[in-house]
């Protein structure tokens, strides 16, 4: 375990080195059954339940090649300005592994599907960075081993291991960036605004349902230290298992400063993947990483090569749909927002909700001042992001359409979104429960109307003398007298009228 003190401080970090970034993104596809079998691929389904000679690595079975897998590959290639290969392979990379029942894994190796691309990152600042694309390729998941008995899920200490081979065969996409350089302070915000743009995109092409939580994306990020003076890259570690945007952003600043320590001291720097553990926000070492010699790749024989026509390609990038920056630009012209006002609301992690809540019937800029706002104090209040808040677009969509309608004043719907939070159920219910529906009957604003001019006579000769500025005082009175559920324009409508009778 790395503790503080083996820690260098980051701008003593930035002032003596450079660092390098190599960010791997590995995606499961969402197609419905494996890459090389029939079988399904339902997350969460009951252990080995979906598997079959194939992809349990029987011996004799024959793998076919799953179409939608390719298509989709070719489809996140081109989204990221890749070449597709005209004739491609795929090559054994040979380990073993208890979750990998063939002893090897299907992937490719020096013939990737799609290379030589780049995906433009949008930074906090509002910049934007380019990533270059080394190569995305085809291969396919492990299964999965539970370790029981030991602490934290490790094998450490571990008294037995299970195992689970229904995500053994499904599909994922290997998204390789080249060397990063040149980011400077920047790295972890770059590694993590890249993943996350790369994310957007996925999810854009519908190829995967991108859960970091489900292990759906995952990131191993590269990263080494070049002094000012060096001439090429440092040493690299490879830190597997972040599976959250913040932790992508915490790992990469975490190995910046245990790496500058280490070589500040003249040690050097260990060729290994580590793990980022959430817990201590650190990473620790995992095993020494193996280099290419050790997998012994091989072409797969069983597997027929893949030659996508260029016909096929074209259209393919016909069904590439409206891609997240392009959907940006749109929107913020829709919305009729500034750069700096859009871009809030994106590091807000407001823009998806803001979407589906207008989807789902609300004005855009009500939409978007109840995320900005009141939502996001909620949120920090709680120390949860914006997403986690257990309050749904479509129910914030009725609320605004109800204030919209003059049912609910701006406090009432605080009150009714509160109940939402609180998880009373939907909107209409909270109103009924709570009684927190607008007073839109006259006579009993008029009775409350009443009692506040005879409560503050003076103030009501002033009114009735032609200082009508100073009926606030009485709207005031009244929306306390009807705890808020008053609709304060009509409040002060008929304050004038009762003035002016009287
Ligand atoms: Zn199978």
């Amino acid at each position: 375990m790395t503790s503080v003190a083996d820690l260098m401080a980051y701008d003593e970090v930035l002032d003596r080195f450079d660092p390098v970034l190599g960010l791997e993104v590995h995606t499961e596809l969402n197609t419905q059954t494996k890459m090389f079998c029939g079988c399904t691929t339902t997350f969460g389904a009951e252990q080995n339940t979906q598997t079959c000679p194939i992809c349990l690595g029987l011996p004799g079975a024959l793998p076919v090649v799953n179409a939608v897998g390719i298509e989709s590959a070719i489809r996140i290639g081109l989204a990221l300005n890749c070449e597709i290969a005209q004739w491609c392979r795929f090559a054994r990379k040979n380990y073993f592994y208890p979750d990998m029942p063939k002893n090897f894994q299907t992937s490719q190796y020096d013939e990737p599907i799609a290379f030589n691309g780049w995906l433009d990152v949008l930074l906090d600042d509002g910049s934007v960075f380019r990533v270059e694309i080394e190569r995305a390729h085809m291969e396919e998941d492990t299964g999965k081993s539970l370790h029981v008995g030991g602490s934290a899920g490790r094998i450490h200490g571990a008294e037995y291991s299970l195992l689970d081979y229904n995500r053994a065969g499904v599909p994922l996409i290997e998204i390789v960036t080249k060397p990063i350089t040149g980011t400077g302070e920047r790295a972890p915000e770059v590694a993590r605004a890249y993943v996350s743009a790369l994310r957007d995109l996925l999810r854009a092409l519908n190829v995967s349902d991108v859960r970091m939580d489900q292990g759906s994306l995952r990131c191993d990020a590269n990263v080494s230290l070049m002094t000012k003076d060096a001439t090429e890259f440092g040493t690299r570690t490879e830190t597997k298992n972040v599976n959250s945007l913040r932790s992508v952003e915490r790992a990469v600043r975490f190995e910046m400063c245990r790496q500058g320590a280490i070589l500040a001291t003249g040690g050097s720097i260990l060729q290994e993947t580590r793990h980022y553990e959430e817990v201590s926000q650190s990473t620790r070492s995992g095993r020494i990483k193996e280099t290419a010699e050790d997998y012994r790749y091989f072409p797969e024989p069983d597997l027929v090569p893949i030659a996508p026509s260029r016909e096929w390609v074209e259209q393919l990038r016909a069904t590439l749909p409206e891609l997240p920056w392009e959907r940006n630009n749109r929107l913020k012209a829709d919305w009729n927002l500034s750069d700096e006002e859009f871009r809030d609301l994106v590091n807000a992690g407001a823009l998806e909700l803001i979407v589906a809540t207008v989807d789902a019937g609300a004005p855009a800029d009500e939409a978007r001042s109840w995320w900005v706002a009141y939502l996001t104090q909620q949120a920090n209040t709680r120390g949860v992001e914006l997403a986690e808040l257990p309050i749904t677009p479509a129910r914030l969509a009725r609320v605004i359409v109800l204030i919209a309608e003059g049912k609910l004043t701006t406090t009432l719907a605080r009150q009714v979104v509160d109940g939402v939070l609180a998880g009373e159920g939907e909107p209409d219910e909270i109103i009924a429960a709570r009684g927190l529906a607008v007073v839109s009957d006259d006579s009993a604003l008029l009775a409350a109307v009443d009692e506040a001019l005879a409560e503050q006579p003076d103030i009501a000769e002033k009114i009735r003398s032609g200082k009508v500025a100073a009926a606030g005082a009485i709207v005031g009175a009244v929306m306390k007298k009807t705890k808020g559920q008053a609709d304060a324009k009509r409040v002060r409508e008929l304050i004038l009228e009762r003035c002016a009778e009287q």
